[in-house]
C-alpha cells in the first residue's frame, strides 16, 4: 500500500475486532453481540416471538379499555391490527432463488410481509436471486439488483475497470494482482513476463488463469510459463483473465484462506456504501506450500472456494464460528489480534479497498441505470448486496480477488449423514452472517423510513424557503404544521412502534456506512464518474448505451475541444479508431457506437493533448472542468434563449387584437 493509503486507512474507523482483540466495547464486536441482542436465527423462535408480541399488543388494547374487553376495545384492537398489517412492508420473494431461506428468516425477524408468489399490485421490495430483470416491468418500489452489475463484475470487465483506475491513480489502485486479458493480450503478457525475467533472474512467478464469467473455481488453473496457457485457436479462444498469483498469502493453521465480505451498495446517487462488520473466511483443506511444478495442480491447497474444498475428504463443517473450514471473519481477526497484529489497520485497509472498488464500478453502472430507467420514466430504485473476495497477503495487505454480484446466501449445506444418504443441514456460521446481512439491508432500505425521510427533507426545504414567501400567504402555517407532523412521524419511527414485535428486539445494525462517511478521503477518486456524466448527457437516444458519431461531434463542439491542431476531421478519425477497437473487444455487439470505456479512452487522449505537462489524473480533471464550464455556459445561454422566446411569445400574444393575456381567447373556427 502507498504511504497515502496508509494515511487514509489509518484515519478510517477501525473494525471492532473479536473479543480477544479487546480494542472496542463488547457491544460493538462483530459476531459477538450481547446475547440479548443476538438475532434469532431459528424460524420457530421468530414465530414464537411474534405471537408473544402480538398477544402483548392485544393486551395493550385491553388495558386501555380499563382492563375490560369491551366490544369497542375489541374493534379498536382489530382495526389497529388490520392497520398494522396494511402498513407492513411487503417483500416479493418469488424470484429469490437460493437466498430464499435467509430472506424468509429476515422478513420474519422484521415482522414484514412476505409475498412468496408475487402479486399483480405493486410491492415495496422485489428480492431477485440473479439480476435486475428477474421480474420484468417493475415501475415502482425497490429492487435488490442494479441493472448491469452482473456484467460489470465479470472478470474481464472488472480487470479493465480496475486498470483504468490504476492508470489514473497508480498509488491508490494497487490492490489488484497484475492482470492481462486473453486472448487479446497474450503477446503483451508473454513479452512483459519475458522482459521482467530478463531484468530480474530471481523472479519466478506463478500465474492463475480464470475464465471470464466463471465462478466457484470452475476452469481455474495455475501455470509457471506463458506458453502453458491452454489457448485454443484464437477464433475459438474463450475470454479469460491471467493474473499474477499471490505466492505468499497469510496462513492460519498452515492453511490458505480468503475473506468473503458483504457490501451493500445502497444508492448510486448520492453514493451510499455499507460494509458488513462480519464476513466469512473460507479455508483450503490441504496445508499450503508456495507453488512449484509438483503442487501446481493441488486445488485444495491453492483455491479457497467452498464449492471445491467441500469435496475434499478433509473439509470440516463448522460447528461454531471459529472452527472448521468456514469461519467468521471476526474469529480470524481475533486470532490475528492474539498474534499482536494491528487488526484496526487491516480493517481500515479493507474498507479503503471496498470504497475504491465501488468508486471504480459506479461510472458504468450509472450508464446502465440511465439506459434501463431513463430519468422521467417510472421505475424502481435499486440497491445491491455484493460479495467481495479478499485475500490477505502474508504482510497483511488485502488483495481484491473478485466481486460477486450474486454472492451465495445459502444458509444450509448438503451433508452425508450416513453412507450414501445426503441431507440439507443448517450451517450456523452461514446463518449468523447471511441473515444479519439481508435483514439489515432490508432495515436500511425500509420504505417507511425512506418515505418519512423524504417528507421531512421536503418540508424542511419548504421551511428554509419561508423568508421568500410573502408574509400574507397561508403557507408558513401549513409548512410548520407539516413539519411538526412529519417530524413526529419520524420521531415515532425512530422510537419504533412498540407494537412492532420485531423492531424492538433487533440487534444493532451489522452494516456500517463507509460512504459518504469517508467521502472526504475518497471523493477525489471519482474522476471517471464525471466523464460518465458527460457521456450520458450526449447519449441522446433513450435506452442507448453507445454514443453515435454525431453525438461525439456535438460533445466536441459543445465543449469547444476542437482547435487548429484538432480539426473535426481528426475528431471523426479518433471516433472511428477507438470505437472500432472497443467494438472488437465487446462481448455484446448488438449495439453499434462508442461505449463508455471507449469514450473514457478518447477523453484521456484529449486531456493528454491539451494539458501536456500534468500527471494523467490532473489532465483529466482539468479537461472535465473545462467541459463543465463550457456546458454550463451553454445551458445558461439556452435558458436565456428559452426565457426570451417565452417572453417574446407572451408579448406577441398580448399585442394581438382581440387577445387578452388572461384568459386566452381561442377564436372561433371560421366557417
Ligand atoms: P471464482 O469466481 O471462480 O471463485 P476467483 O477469482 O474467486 O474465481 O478465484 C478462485 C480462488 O482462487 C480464490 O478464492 C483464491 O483462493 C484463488 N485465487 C484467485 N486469484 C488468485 C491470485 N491472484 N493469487 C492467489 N490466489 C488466487
Amino acid at each position: 500500500m502507498s504511504e497515502q493509503d496508509g494515511k487514509v486507512a489509518g484515519e478510517l474507523e477501525p473494525m471492532p475486532s473479536a473479543a480477544d482483540a479487546g480494542a472496542v466495547p463488547a457491544q460493538e464486536q462483530p459476531g459477538s453481540p450481547p446475547s440479548a441482542e443476538k438475532p434469532q436465527p431459528e424460524r420457530r423462535e421468530s414465530k414464537a416471538r411474534r405471537t408473544g408480541a402480538e398477544k402483548s399488543a392485544l393486551g395493550k388494547v385491553d388495558r386501555s379499555g380499563g382492563g375490560q374487553r369491551t366490544r369497542g376495545g375489541k374493534e379498536d384492537g382489530k382495526r389497529a391490527a388490520t392497520h398494522r398489517k396494511r402498513q407492513r412492508v411487503m417483500v416479493d420473494s418469488s424470484k429469490a432463488k437460493t437466498s430464499l431461506e435467509a430472506l424468509k428468516i429476515s422478513i420474519k425477524q422484521l415482522n414484514w410481509r412476505e409475498l412468496p408468489v408475487g402479486r399483480r399490485q405493486p410491492c415495496d421490495i422485489y428480492w431477485h436471486g440473479v439480476s435486475f430483470h428477474d421480474n420484468e416491468n417493475i415501475s415502482s418500489g425497490q429492487v435488490n439488483k442494479f441493472p448491469g452489475m452482473m456484467e460489470m463484475v465479470r472478470k474481464v470487465n472488472l480487470s479493465r475497470t480496475m486498470r483504468t483506475m490504476h492508470e489514473l491513480f497508480p498509488e491508490e489502485y494497487n490492490f489488484c494482482p497484475r492482470s492481462w486479458i486473453l486472448p487479446e493480450e497474450y503477446h503483451l503478457f508473454s513479452a512483459q513476463v519475458r522482459i521482467a525475467k530478463e531484468n530480474d533472474s530471481s523472479w519466478k512467478p506463478t500465474f492463475i488463469i480464470k475464465p471470464d464469467g466463471g465462478s466457484q473455481g470452475d476452469g481455474i488453473y495455475l501455470i509457471k510459463e506463458p506458453h502453458d496457457i491452454r489457448l485454443m485457436g484464437s477464433a475459438q479462444a474463450k475470454p479469460c483473465v491471467v493474473q499474477e498469483y499471490i505466492p505468499k498469502p497469510l496462513l492460519v493453521d498452515k492453511l490458505k484462506f480468503d475473506l468473503r465480505l458483504y457490501v451493500l451498495l445502497k444508492a448510486l446517487e448520492p453514493l451510499e456504501i455499507y460494509v458488513s462488520r462480519e464476513g466469512l473466511s473460507r479455508f483450503c483443506t490441504e496445508p499450503y506450500q508456495e507453488p512449484n511444478a509438483k503442487n501446481l495442480h493441488h486445488v485444495f491447497m491453492h483455491l479457497t472456494n467452498y464449492s471445491l474444498n467441500v469435496h475434499s475428504g478433509k473439509f470440516i463443517h463448522s460447528e461454531s464460528t471459529n472452527t472448521g473450514s468456514k469461519r467468521t471473519f471476526s474469529s480470524i481477526l481475533g486470532r490475528l489480534a492474539g498474534r499482536g497484529v494491528d487488526v484496526k489497520k487491516v480493517w481500515s485497509d479493507i474498507i479503503s479497498l471496498v470504497i475504491k472498488t465501488v468508486v471504480a464500478l459506479v461510472p458504468e453502472l450509472k450508464v446502465y441505470h440511465h439506459a434501463e430507467i431513463p430519468p422521467g420514466r417510472p421505475g424502481p430504485t435499486c440497491f445491491q448486496i455484493l460479495g467481495f473476495d479478499i485475500l490477505l497477503m502474508k504482510n497483511l495487505k488485502p488483495i481484491l480477488l473478485e466481486v460477486n454480484a450474486n454472492p451465495s446466501m445459502k444458509i444450509e449445506h448438503e451433508q452425508e449423514v450416513s453412507p450414501g444418504v445426503f441431507e440439507h443441514v443448517p450451517s450456523p456460521v452461514d446463518e449468523e452472517v447471511k441473515v444479519g446481512v439481508i435483514r439489515d439491508t432490508l432495515r436500511l432500505v425500509d420504505p417507511v423510513q425512506r418515505r418519512c425521510q423524504i417528507q421531512l427533507c421536503q418540508v424542511r426545504l419548504l421551511c428554509h424557503r419561508m423568508p421568500l414567501v410573502p408574509a400574507d400567504t397561508a403557507l408558513p402555517m401549513q409548512a410548520s404544521s407539516s413539519l411538526l407532523l412529519v417530524s413526529s412521524r419520524w420521531a415515532h419511527f425512530k422510537r419504533r412502534d412498540p407494537n412492532d414485535p420485531g423492531a424492538s428486539q433487533l440487534p444493532s445494525l451489522c452494516l456500517k456506512q463507509v460512504f459518504p462517511k469517508y467521502s472526504k478521503q475518497f471523493s477525489y477518486l471519482r474522476v471517471v464518474e464525471r466523464i460518465a456524466v458527460l457521456f450520458v448527457r450526449f447519449l441522446g437516444v433513450k435506452g442507448s448505451m453507445r454514443l453515435g458519431p454525431t453525438a461525439f461531434r456535438t460533445f466536441i463542439r459543445s465543449c469547444k475541444l476542437s482547435s487548429s491542431t484538432l480539426s473535426m476531421a481528426a475528431v471523426d478519425i479518433l471516433y472511428i479508431d477507438i470505437t472500432r477497437r472497443w467494438s472488437c473487444l465487446a462481448t455484446d455487439q448488438r449495439e453499434s457506437g462508442m461505449c463508455l470505456q471507449a469514450f473514457v479512452e478518447s477523453f484521456f487522449y484529449l486531456a493528454q493533448r491539451r494539458f501536456k505537462l500534468l500527471p494523467l489524473h490532473e489532465q483529466v480533471v482539468a479537461l472535465a472542468d473545462l467541459c463543465d464550464r463550457h456546458l454550463e455556459a451553454l445551458d445558461e445561454r439556452r435558458l436565456q434563449c428559452g426565457r426570451g422566446a417565452v417572453e417574446r411569445r407572451t408579448a406577441l400574444a398580448s399585442c394581438q387584437p382581440g387577445r387578452s393575456s388572461s384568459p386566452i381567447h381561442t377564436p372561433e373556427p371560421q366557417r
